[in-house]
């Protein structure tokens, strides 16, 4: 008889999990574990709401595995250095012959996992590896001189050429195991409610990702090549946050979506192609932080941009994490994150320029703030979308095209809805005046008064760039 270890971490769900699968047809027992350290979680900056969203998942999927009669049990561990010895013990007193994990992506998770393959290979516990993030392994796409994509484009061109309606055929277990005579012990880990976000927004579970990605598919992704850049329209699908925690596959979601398009990619509904592409994006970013492991060094992807000379002001920076920065575009999206734990795309990028340019602050500030308050907080999608906003990334925005915050908000929250909806000083101003309160309002209102001048900062932004760039190039 065979007892294995399902070792879960970003992919807490049932459906299409190969290593569950792989697991569950090569065992008769399967013991699941999965591995939390607190300083690990705050080393990486992840956000309490994350922390809560993703207790509450492991309370569900523990529920789920326990008809398949596979306990669920949580090892308590200091740093990932020290992982590889804890769970060889728990190998040990548990009799486990054989190990099976999805693998995660980054640099310090890598790592660990090497550590974990070469010291339970050495006891003779047999490893299987598998993955799930994205549709190829990281790395596996490369270009025609076998180099690693850096641009998006042709990337996705290469994604397409090599995709097959085989990677599509999605499995999952369904005939419970042998049982165990081990009970979970989730009620080890504490819930952490010290965070502002309203739960119910976000409900925990596979079945509820499922509902979400099928409410989106039936009522909202037609259209969403319109309304996806519109804040008030919550022409989105919100699934990141599941999709962060593995909640819900990528394989399932563009499964889901495709279906519904005839399995094209490039032609029928606008808004489909438009959404898979987007999740082609995040495959792009995960793709960057395999092939260049220096942008999860706290590095920009693009050399020269390392002198660009950054800006501290505390008292700046304060007015940004608060949303008091003056410029109500920037003050409702930041007070959208806080409040929801979630910040709409076209925000996140209007605020991330605003932040590195206009400010002129350096964007690994920016990105650890986004972590810290993101529910959906992804090293990969995060990194990409501040370097890009940056101009320090790969594919990035040139650094002289900078959005002007307030024609943004013009463009995309004309009426204002979005700003009154999150700064309700703003309630009563008429619309002319609500994406640039005049010097009558800021007195009368309790709003704070600009923190920069938007012209000259922009100014001090493409010099900053511009002289890094030419004394680089001398
Ligand atoms: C500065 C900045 C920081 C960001 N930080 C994160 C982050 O921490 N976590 C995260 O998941 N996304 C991040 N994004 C990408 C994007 O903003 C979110 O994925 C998106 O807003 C999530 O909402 P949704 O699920 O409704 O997206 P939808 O529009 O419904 O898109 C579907 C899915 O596609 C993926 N996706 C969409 N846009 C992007 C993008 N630009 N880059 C990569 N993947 C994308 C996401 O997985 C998303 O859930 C960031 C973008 C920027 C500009």
């Amino acid at each position: 008889m065979t007892k294995g270890l399902i070792w879960f971490r970003s992919d807490l769900r049932i459906d299409d999990n190969p290593a569950l699968l792989e697991a569950a047809n090569s065992c008769d027992e399967l013991i699941g574990i999965y591995t939390f350290s607190q300083k690990q979680w705050n080393l990486h900056h992840e956000s309490n709401v994350k922390q809560d969203f993703l207790i509450q998942n492991l309370i569900t999927l523990e529920k789920q595995l326990m008809k398949l009669h596979i306990p669920l049990i949580v090892l308590q561990t200091d740093t990932f250095e020290v992982l590889p010895k804890d769970l060889q013990k728990f190998i040990d007193i548990h009799q486990i012959k054989s190990c099976y994990w999805n693998n995660e992506f980054g640099v310090n998770e890598n790592k660990r996992d090497d550590a974990v393959e070469i010291l339970l290979s050495a006891n003779n516990i047999q490893i299987s590896r598998h993955h799930d993030q994205v549709v190829y392994e990281p790395g596996f796409l490369r270009t025609g001189q076998d180099k690693p994509f850096s641009v998006f484009t042709p990337f996705k061109r290469r994604w397409i050429e090599n995709f097959s309606m085989s990677f599509l055929d999605l499995d999952r277990v369904d005939k419970p195991l042998k049982k165990t005579n081990l009970t979970s012990n989730l009620s080890a880990l504490k819930l952490d409610k010290s965070h502002q976000v309203n739960m119910d927004a976000w409900p925990a579970g596979e079945a509820n990702a499922l509902a979400r990605l099928q409410e989106f598919l039936n009522h909202k992704i037609n259209n969403y090549s319109e309304s996806r850049n519109t804040p008030i329209l919550d022409g989105t699908s919100r699934i990141s946050a599941y999709l962060a925690l593995g909640i819900i596959s990528p394989r399932r979601c563009i499964l889901e979506a495709l279906k519904l398009n005839n399995f094209e990619f490039a032609s029928g509904s606008l808004g489909i192609c438009k959404w898979v592409d987007e999740i082609v994006w995040r495959e792009f970013y995960r793709n960057i932080m395999h092939s260049f492991p220096k942008v999860s060094r706290n590095q920009p992807f693009q050399d020269y941009t390392r002198a660009i000379p950054w800006r501290y002001s505390s008292s700046e920076v304060e007015a940004f994490k608060t949303g008091n920065t003056g410029f109500p575009i920037i003050d409702a999206a930041i007070k959208q994150m806080l409040a929801e734990g979630w910040m709409h795309n076209r925000l996140r990028m209007i605020v991330a320029m605003f932040f590195t340019k206009n400010m002129l602050h350096d964007w690994r500030v920016g990105e650890q703030f986004f972590m810290e308050h993101l529910i959906d907080g992804d090293f990969a999608s995060n990194n990409g979308g501040w370097q890009w906003s940056a101009s320090t990334g790969t594919d990035a925005a040139p650094y002289f095209r900078i959005f002007n915050p307030i024609t943004q908000s013009q463009n995309f929250d004309p009426t204002g809805e979005f700003i009154k909806k999150f700064i309700p000083e703003l309630s009563d101003t008429p619309v002319k005046n609500i994406h640039q309160p005049t010097q009558d309002l800021f007195n009368e209102l309790n709003y704070p008064k600009p923190i920069l001048d938007l012209k000259e900062s922009r100014q001090r932004a493409i010099l900053a760039f511009k002289e890094t760039r030419d004394a680089q190039a001398l």
